[in-house]
């Protein structure tokens, strides 16, 4: 007789308990960098993500959010481009100019729909890009898209 746990969570693993056998299932889970330095847009953001299991990491400036794509080799990066320190189109350029990060995609926001950001980002480097408010499943979708994964509905 066995009983089935499912562990739901960022690892997105699932167990199943045979006995004392323990059988883990584990999928690649994608890393994210989110570089936002407004606190709560920081917060909501990221957790909605951890919920849809992946695994988010932050930075606060655009200087931290260079560092720490070069050290944690981030899947894909959620750039904010108006940013302290190093704003979000610097550290793009940043980003895309050194070969250790220049292929990490990188998804930029602005707060605004201000006409030709979206080509201004394009220019700075950024793979694509979307406006706040986040629209969460449209966000979703564009990051799937850039990590060349199956949008789950
Ligand atoms: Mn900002």
């Amino acid at each position: 007789m066995w009983k089935p746990l499912f562990v739901k969570g960022p690892l997105q693993s699932a167990a199943f308990s045979y006995g004392h056998e323990l059988v883990v299932r584990r999928e690649p889970v994608s890393k994210l960098l989110l570089v936002e330095d407004n606190e709560m847009n920081r917060d909501m953001l990221s957790r909605r993500l951890q919920r849809r299991g992946y695994e988010v990491i932050i930075a606060v400036d655009g200087d931290e959010g260079v560092k720490i794509a070069q050290s944690e080799a981030p899947d894909l990066i959620l750039m904010d481009m108006s940013l302290p320190v190093l704003d979000g189109w610097e550290a793009t350029r940043r980003l895309k100019a050194a070969p250790k990060t220049q292929s990490i995609p990188i998804l930029g926001l602005t707060a605004h729909a201000m006409s030709g950001d979206r080509e201004k980002a394009i220019e700075a480097g950024c793979d694509d890009y979307d406006t706040k408010p986040i629209e969460f499943s449209r966000l979703l979708e564009k990051i799937n898209a850039l990590l060349g994964k199956e949008v789950t509905p």
